[in-house]
């Protein structure tokens, strides 16, 4: 009888492979295996290109479910680059003007410049920041590996001083979370809080399972009753369930609050949460960048690994077609 293990020496496989940049372009260079590995991912992304993101965005909005949309990607390398991701997430919020809060965007600083240059990914932000006010919605940072954390919150900081719609990702297997917490919470900005999906050094980071758990139950009941605006996003339904009976208890008021997934999964959670009356949002990720979001999505589920395989290989007789 397999104890687990197997699954772990795969998980850390995986988290080991999304980083090494020789393995993602031999698979991207390779048409059948990028095409079978699209088929796995394209359940938990709006597509490649914008218009089929809007296309879900819109579907999801029927549906009373609010979007963040990221066009992926993270650790631009070039200012051209940067620069033509900052268009494109102007190009989103051009798009989805008319649906105001229902779509906000969700980008990495990475992307936008920050391994360049901190204050070229802050200068970009600041073009989003004010194209997202002009649009009455909300611009949320995500949160990337520690060796950022900082800078990430620096420039967040800076945002702050001049909009009150920018949010921040914060990650409970962090050491250092309770305190940035509570300096996020005396900034405007919706504050979202994550388990953490980097591979970290212990001397930073709690590992996965019972340890963050109990970390972001109580980083949770600290942002919920602060009455900020926050997005409690995770799928944990032991924890979606301790939210509710906390909310529930406190009487807290529910405007602030937000239940935030990622695209295509455990879905039946939000609607439960969307039934008991709460704001409920989707994360839906765009674009060509897939390949580092499918191996974070298998690592931290590995059941998803068959899923992957199935949808892989249904996409095969259609290819071999051709
Ligand atoms: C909206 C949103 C934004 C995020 N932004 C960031 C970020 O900026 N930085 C960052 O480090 N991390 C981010 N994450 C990822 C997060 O850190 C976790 O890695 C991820 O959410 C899995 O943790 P969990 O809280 O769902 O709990 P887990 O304990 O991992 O999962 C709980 C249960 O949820 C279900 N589940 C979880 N993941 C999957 C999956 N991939 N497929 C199918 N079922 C699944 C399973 O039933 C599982 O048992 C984000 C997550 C969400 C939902």
């Amino acid at each position: 009888m397999n104890d687990g293990s197997d699954a772990q020496a795969a998980i850390a496989a995986l988290r080991r492979i999304s980083r090494n940049e020789v393995y993602k372009a031999r698979v991207l260079e390779t048409p059948l295996l990028r095409q079978v590995l699209l088929r796995a991912v394209s359940r938990f992304i709006g597509g490649e290109e914008l218009s089929q993101c809007l296309g879900v965005a819109r579907g999801l909005h029927e549906r009373g479910i609010a979007t963040a949309i990221d066009y992926m990607g993270e650790s631009t390398r070039d200012r051209e680059r940067a620069t033509h991701v900052t268009r494109e997430f102007l190009r989103v919020i051009e798009a989805l003007a008319d649906r105001r809060s229902m779509a906000s965007i969700s980008p990495d600083l990475s992307h936008l410049g920050m391994a360049i240059d901190p204050q070229l990914a802050c200068e970009n932000a600041q073009v989003l920041a004010g194209a997202a006010q002009a649009a009455s919605t909300e611009v949320i940072l995500n949160m990337e590996g520690s060796d950022r954390t900082e800078t990430i919150l620096a420039i967040h900081q800076r945002l702050c001083e001049r909009y009150d719609n920018v949010g921040v990702t914060l990650q409970a297997y962090l050491y250092r979370t309770e305190n940035d917490l509570a300096d996020a919470i005396e900034r405007p900005g919706r504050i979202r809080l994550v388990k953490g999906a980097y591979a970290e050094p212990a001397e930073v980071a709690r590992p996965l399972g019972p340890p963050t758990d109990v970390a972001f139950r109580a980083l949770m009941e600290t942002l919920l009753a602060s009455g900020h605006p926050c997005s409690i996003a995770t799928h944990d339904p032991a924890l979606l369930e301790h939210a509710h009976r906390f909310i529930e208890s406190r009487r807290l008021p529910r405007g602030p609050i937000e239940f935030e997934l990622n695209h295509g999964i455990a879905q039946d959670r939000l609607q439960n949460m969307q039934a008991l009356g709460y704001a409920a949002r989707v994360y839906l990720p765009y674009g060509e960048e897939w390949y580092l979001y499918l191996c974070h999505r298998l690592a931290e589920y590995p059941p998803n690994i068959y899923r992957a395989l199935a949808d892989a290989l249904s996409a095969l007789p259609d290819m071999w077609k051709l």
